[in-house]
């Protein structure tokens, strides 16, 4: 049986590790824009999160609206203050209260109905909610987000929202082997947020955010302009095949 201080000197070695493969692939790229990490621990129970936490690592990602709940909640109870928790994943409108009620930001908005049942019902005691919009930059039938050319549209639409702050784009640009194709993959995404920034108006000049890469594409997604990536694997190991319930 392993000790639980193995599982903070392993979960703190891998933080460290993927930082520095930011850090040097934000110079590589002479990128001057932070490049922001979120911990994607779906699938990876409350203890590993608050190890992660007391590493020094804030902002935790994840994808399924019960199971972040659970964690959301067990951290809490632990006594884990100050964390932010991003919902990443696919969202139905009959899941959106819980979303709204517990975590800080949402990544995977891509479409007006979430968007305005998240405003809705966000709590009035808490910061307005912050939103990405999800675009399918890769046009598979399978993938989520909205198709690049609605994301203008959508993003002034958030952008109107009482209790939204319009934070910027989100992809999950297709797999693909090698930095050449996958900073092909990576470039739109930051293309169509600057083409979205430079011609909106109020809050969507005021987005600052590019959510792309995750553990094999980090270094592409940094050079393409991310300023956040997401990053499971790398930190905390292979998941189990499948995602538990
Ligand atoms: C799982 C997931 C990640 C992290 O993927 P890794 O390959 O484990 O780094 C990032 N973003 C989204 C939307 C995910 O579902």
């Amino acid at each position: 049986m392993s000790l639980p201080g193995d599982l903070d000197s392993r979960i703190a070695a891998q933080l460290a590790e993927v930082q520095r493969a930011i850090e040097t692939a934000r110079q590589h790229a002479g990128r001057t824009e932070a490049v922001e990490l979120l911990a994607v621990s779906k699938t990876h129970s409350a203890q590993v999160v608050l190890a992660a936490a007391r590493a020094g690592q804030i902002a935790f990602g994840e994808n399924y609206v019960q199971e972040g709940i659970n964690k959301i909640l067990a951290c809490r109870a632990a006594g884990a203050a100050g964390l932010q928790w991003h919902f990443i994943g696919p969202l139905q409108s009959n899941k959106t209260r819980v979303v709204a009620e517990q975590f800080d930001w949402v990544e995977s908005v891509d479409r007006l109905k979430i968007a305005e049942r998240l405003s809705e019902q966000r709590p009035a005691h808490l910061p307005p909610l912050q939103v990405c919009v999800q675009v399918n930059v890769s046009g598979e039938e399978s993938k989520s987000g909205c198709p690049p050319e609605a994301a203008a549209a959508l993003c002034a639409q958030i952008a109107a929202l009482p209790n939204l702050v319009l934070r910027g784009l989100m992809a999950i640009p297709e797999p693909v082997e090698g930095v050449d194709a996958q900073r092909a993959a990576c470039r739109p995404l930051r293309t169509l947020f600057d083409q979205i920034k430079q011609h909106g108006e109020g809050a969507v000049r005021e987005m600052d955010t590019v959510s792309m890469g995750m553990s094999h594409d980090l270094a592409a997604a940094i050079a393409e302009g991310a300023t956040r990536v997401r990053i499971g694997t790398a930190i905390f190991g292979l998941r189990p095949a499948k995602a538990l319930p």
